[in-house]
Formats: structure tokens, C-alpha cells, sequence
């Protein structure tokens, strides 16, 4: 058993840690208060090759795996999760293009995710239907060569900024059962029937974009579809069996970011006339949280590289994700706490890793989704 990353996994981390450290402290306060979408700093990563980075080399990515995406997602995370969500979910959706696409597909939706010329969304939830997947309801029916659109969206993540979206549509409503009604269809985001309209006013992750969608008769040739038609369903679960990795990584770097600016306020601070450091209190709290850092990147970092060597472990992956996000919840509040007043102040980013925290035992799965995966193993 090896637990050292190589040589290049370490470049790759720093190289990601000097660039959120550059790049995201000057703007990571604005953005959240302004709930700005990072244009210019998504465009920057691009160009320094972040973004994107597991996408096969044919088509424009670095082609890496789990692993090195979750390093380069922690490191964001580390300095600002809403930032390096915004940056690095750019491309969230399109892992369904490269599980499942065609050729064709691959070749015309991967490459401009990479080159920073288009962002991808993944619209699966609904008004109705969030934890129950498969009740989502948007219809696609065929009409001719296409087929024509109908429902709305919830929550979706770059809902007024993409390019294009991967959808989760009801092909056979007619199916015995929910879990194969279902497919995955590719829509221009400009398609005449859409509207979108902005969510203003989340908790945290405040700079990405946040949004609902309808879809009223929309236009979608039927070449648009994703693998097989009626399997969606099943194919969305092993995107999330993967994508929960990096939703697991967020935590980790959340976590981390938290320490260390707990590590700095606790030796600069002084109560009683002494650094709050030299408490025994205090230290325990830091050592503490320290470990619920380490077992989270254990856990992720064991996922990641399962995924990578072709033992996918969707229990493991649920279990990391829930884990690392109640860890960075838990994280956030101890070292807001141990900020005190001035941790609960928006000059302090403390406060802002607290809010940002809480999205991790929501997304992509609330974090009871994830112990149902986790319990039906079990059985
Ligand atoms: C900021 C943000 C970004 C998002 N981005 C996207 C995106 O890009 N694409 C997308 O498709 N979706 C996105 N979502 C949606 C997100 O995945 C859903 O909100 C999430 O899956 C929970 O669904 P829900 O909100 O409908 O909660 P519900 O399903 O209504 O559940 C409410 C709560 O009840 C509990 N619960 C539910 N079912 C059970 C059960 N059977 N047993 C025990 N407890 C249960 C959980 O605690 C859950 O949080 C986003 C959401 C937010 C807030």
C-alpha cells in the first residue's frame, strides 16, 4: 500500500494551491457579496490548463483521473469552495458526455469546456423531484427526427451561464419501472422555449451560478441523446457515483482552509493576556480538528483512486461524501468559534467557509441519499 502521491500529483497540487491563493483572495469577498459569477478568473483557469483537466487528451483535457481532479478541487476549495466551484464546475454535466456520448459528441461538447469557450450544466432536479431522482417529470417526445421538450428545472448550477446542458428528460412514461423512463439529452442552452431565471439570496457558494429552467416545447434533434435511450437513470448514478468524489473534495479543502486560518487567528489573538494557542482547550480543538481533516482526505483520496483503477465503490464514494461534508460543517463552526466575535464579522472569511460548508450535506445527494447507498451495501 502506497499513500505518497507522485511527483506530478504534487506539482499539479501546488501549482492549484498558488493559483486559488493568487487568484481567489482579491475577489472571494466581492463575489460573495455580489453573488458575481467569475468570468474572468473561470477564463484564467482555463488558460493555465485547471480546468477540465480529467477530460481525455483527444479531446482537448489533460486526460488524469480522479485523483488528480480532487487535488486540484481541494486546493480551490482550500482558499474558497464557492470559487473553485464556480471555476471547476464549469464543466459538471459533461462527465456524462465522456461515460456515455457518442464520438460525435465527444468531439463537439468536450473541447470548448477545456479551451474556456463554453460551460456545461447538469440539469436533473425538479420542483418535485430532488432526493427522488426518479420522479423527475420534464417530457421528451419525439417528433420526427427531434424531440420536443417540456418541464422545468430546480437548483441547476450555471443555469443562466452555459452554453449547453445535459438533461434529465421522461422517454417511457409508460415503464413498470421509474428507474427506466429516464434519459440524459444534450440542449443547447439558446434553444427557443427556455427560460431561465436566476436564484438570488443562497446561504453560501454565492458566486456560482444558481438557477431555475423551463422548457416549453423545445426543439432537440434526437442525435442529442446521451447512451442508451430509457437508461438514464442508471447512467446519471454512475456519473454521481463519481462526481460525489469531488463533492467529497470540496469538503476536504473547505475543511483544511478552515484550519489554517484557525491555526494563524489562535497564535495572533490574545485573551488573558496570552496568545489563545497556549490553551490546552484550544489545542485539543485544533488537534481535533485536524484529524476530521486527515480521515476526510483519506477517505477521498481512497475513493478517487479506487475510481481510477477501475474499482468504482459507490458505497465508498457515498460514504466519503457524507463524510467530508458533515466534517466541513463541523469544521466551519469550530473554527468560527474559536474566531469569536470577530469570526462572525464578513471581514473574517471564517463566516463565509461556515455558509459555504452547508451546500456539501445538500448537493448532489442530501447526505441521508448518501447513507441509503451506503446502507443498502450493508444489506
Ligand atoms: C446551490 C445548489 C446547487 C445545486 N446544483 C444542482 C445542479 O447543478 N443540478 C441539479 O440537478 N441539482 C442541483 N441542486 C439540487 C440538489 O441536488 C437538491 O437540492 C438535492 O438533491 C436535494 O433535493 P431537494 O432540494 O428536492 O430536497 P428533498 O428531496 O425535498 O429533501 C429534503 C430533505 O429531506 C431529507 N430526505 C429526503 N428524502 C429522504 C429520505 N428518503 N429519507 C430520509 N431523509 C430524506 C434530506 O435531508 C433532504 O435534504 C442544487 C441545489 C443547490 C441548493
Amino acid at each position: 500500500m502506497n499513500f505518497e502521491l507522485t511527483e506530478e500529483q504534487k506539482d499539479l497540487q501546488n501549482m492549484a494551491y498558488k493559483f486559488a491563493k493568487k487568484e481567489f483572495e482579491p475577489i472571494a469577498k466581492e463575489c460573495d457579496r455580489e453573488e458575481k459569477y467569475p468570468r474572468e478568473l473561470w477564463k484564467k483557469a482555463c488558460e493555465t490548463g485547471l480546468v477540465g483537466i480529467i477530460i481525455p487528451e483527444e479531446y482537448g483535457g489533460a486526460g488524469v483521473g480522479w485523483i488528480e481532479t480532487a487535488l486540484v478541487m481541494e486546493q480551490f476549495s482550500r482558499i474558497d469552495m464557492g470559487l473553485g466551484l464556480a471555476v471547476l464546475a464549469a464543466t459538471f454535466g459533461s462527465e456524462n458526455i465522456m461515460l456515455y456520448g457518442t464520438e460525435e459528441q465527444k468531439k463537439k461538447y468536450l473541447p470548448p469546456l477545456v479551451n474556456g469557450e463554453a460551460i456545461c450544466a447538469g440539469a436533473y432536479t425538479e420542483p418535485n423531484a430532488g432526493t427522488d431522482v426518479a420522479g423527475a417529470k420534464t417530457r421528451a417526445v419525439k417528433d420526427g427526427q427531434d424531440y420536443i421538450l417540456n418541464g422545468s428545472k430546480m437548483f441547476i448550477t450555471n443555469g443562466t451561464i452555459c452554453d449547453f446542458m445535459v438533461v434529465l428528460c421522461v422517454t417511457n412514461p409508460g415503464a413498470e419501472s421509474r428507474t427506466s423512463q429516464h434519459s440524459l439529452i444534450i440542449v443547447e442552452a439558446d434553444s427557443p422555449g427556455i427560460t431561465k431565471s436566476k436564484i438570488h439570496g443562497k446561504m453560501g457558494i454565492r458566486a456560482t451560478d444558481t438557477a431555475e429552467i423551463t422548457f416549453e416545447d423545445v426543439r432537440v434533434p434526437q442525435e442529442n441523446l446521451i447512451g442508451q435511450e430509457n437508461k438514464g437513470f442508471y447512467q446519471l448514478m454512475h456519473f454521481f457515483d463519481l462526481t460525489r468524489i469531488m463533492v467529497a473534495a470540496q469538503g476536504v479543502g473547505l475543511g483544511q482552509g478552515a484550519l489554517d486560518k484557525t491555526i494563524q487567528y489562535v497564535q495572533e489573538r490574545k485573551t488573558f493576556g496570552r496568545p489563545l494557542a497556549v490553551n490546552q482547550g484550544v489545542q485539543f480543538q485544533l488537534a481535533e480538528m485536524a484529524t476530521r481533516v486527515e480521515l476526510a482526505r483519506c477517505i477521498t483520496y481512497k475513493a478517487a483512486w479506487k475510481a481510477d483503477y477501475g474499482q468504482l465503490d459507490p458505497s465508498l464514494n457515498a460514504m466519503a461524501k457524507y463524510y467530508s461534508g458533515e466534517s466541513a460543517v463541523w469544521l466551519a463552526d469550530k473554527a468560527l468559534q474559536l474566531h469569536g466575535g470577530y469570526g462572525y464579522i464578513d471581514e473574517y472569511d471564517v463566516q463565509r467557509f461556515y455558509r459555504d460548508a452547508k451546500i456539501l450535506e445538500i448537493y448532489e445527494g442530501a447526505k441521508e441519499a448518501e447513507k441509503m447507498t451506503i446502507a443498502r451495501r450493508l444489506f
